[in-house]
């Protein structure tokens, strides 16, 4: 089918003012949906206008396979001018992938290592030429055959520029004629162990999880002079106590806003926690003397962070959601324990004319199907 930005305009409009009314705004969202590089920049550019618009954080998804006059044209106004000051892209790059240009058929993650780079090198001439700022995650689905490898592309991509490592371990989900391999054996916890042998840490992850632990896993940290350190030592008392108290007081609130506002939010931030300045104090010492001072002097710190997000299978998906929809609790334990997770979710997706967010489990494994032949008929190839 073909790909039409007035209806990804559209279609984008109703879902972000959706998620507005029922999550609020000051949270990311991804513009995703095959090849998001697909739209022309202009398109594009309209598509992540929307989502600012409805106050999200837009990261647009993509393979990462254009150049860098897409990235200029999408970036800038009809004048040359800056039309975003900020970009957040999440580039996918594995060797399961065939079809890049270069490299149509890689047969191991580190012929992808140039293209990683030059991905970074992009946003890094826009920022150069043209003062725009960047965030980009790396994406990574892992399989048997490349699992061997994550901690190779962990150890590279940590220091090309990238702000988050995601990996995904492949599950049965989607187009059943890439199902070509036995995914089961790649499970949550040997993912979590590659990284970290890449990484050369330990990363801990329990005390700070977001939805379900078979899910997902983060760790946060920063990395200064190669060195990876996590942000909270989950073994100390006090940094476990900081986390509490920030976590209780700051909660959801988004720092992202203007100078004015920032100010009035810390002000009632203060008032209402006193005792926060000197806990951040606390925090930000122990911190400094885990990542060595002089490293974070000298050894340009930045914000890195580790993600596992483990899909589950169409399987035990659709009867899940199904029982689920019925107000049922499955007595399978697997389609139990998919309803668990799927009842915690931290990815959804909105769907405004249903009046409902769904977890993207069931929209990959459910309702994508359905949702795709209607598009085919909706866009035919032009
Ligand atoms: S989409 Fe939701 S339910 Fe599915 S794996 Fe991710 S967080 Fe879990």
């Amino acid at each position: 089918m073909r790909t039409d930005g007035e209806h990804t305009v559209v279609e984008l409009e109703q879902q972000m003012g959706y998620l507005r009314r029922v999550r609020g705004t000051g949270q990311h969202a991804q513009l995703i949906g095959g090849e998001v590089t697909l739209l022309g920049p202009d398109a594009h550019a309209a598509a992540l206008g929307v989502m600012q618009r409805h106050g999200r954080k837009p990261m647009s998804m993509t393979h990462g396979d254009f150049d860098y006059d897409y990235l200029k044209r999408l970036a800038l106004d009809g004048e040359g001018q800056r039309g975003f000051e900020f970009l957040r892209f999440a580039g996918h790059f594995d060797s399961l992938m065939l079809g890049r240009r270069g490299t149509p058929r890689p047969r191991r993650e580190s012929e992808l290592h140039a293209h990683r780079r030059r991905f970074v090198e992009l946003f890094e001439q826009l920022r150069r030429e043209h003062g725009v700022r960047f965030d980009l995650a790396h994406n990574m689905t892992v399989t048997p055959r490349n699992l061997d490898q994550v901690a190779e592309v962990t150890r590279e991509a940590m220091r090309m520029g990238f702000g988050m490592l995601s990996f995904q371990p492949a599950a049965y989900v989607g187009n059943p004629a890439r199902w070509r391999e036995e995914f089961s054996d790649v499970s949550i916890d040997a993912v979590w162990r590659e990284i970290e042998c890449g990484v050369g840490a330990r990363l801990p992850w329990r005390h700070l999880q977001t939805g379900d632990v078979r899910c997902n896993r983060t760790a946060y940290g920063i990395l200064a002079a190669g060195r990876w350190t996590p942000l909270l030592d989950d073994e100390d008392p006090k940094d476990l106590a900081a986390r509490d108290l920030f976590l209780d007081a700051v909660g959801g609130t988004d720092f992202d806003r203007p100078p004015g506002l920032l100010a009035l939010a810390l002000a009632r931030l203060l008032i209402r926690h006193p005792t926060l300045p000197g806990r951040a104090v606390g925090w930000a010492a122990r911190l400094a003397r885990r990542a060595g001072p002089l490293a974070l002097l000298r050894g340009h710190p930045r914000g890195m962070t580790f993600v596992v997000h483990a899909f589950m299978d169409a399987a035990v998906v659709r009867p899940a959601w199904e029982a689920m929809q019925r107000g049922e609790v499955a007595e399978d334990p697997d389609v139990r324990a998919a309803q668990e997770r799927l009842s915690a979710c931290s990815y959804a997706m909105a769907h405004p004319e249903d009046d409902r967010l769904v977890p993207a489990c069931v929209q990959h494994s459910v309702l994508d199907p359905e949702e795709n032949i209607r598009l085919a008929q909706q866009l035919p190839m032009a």
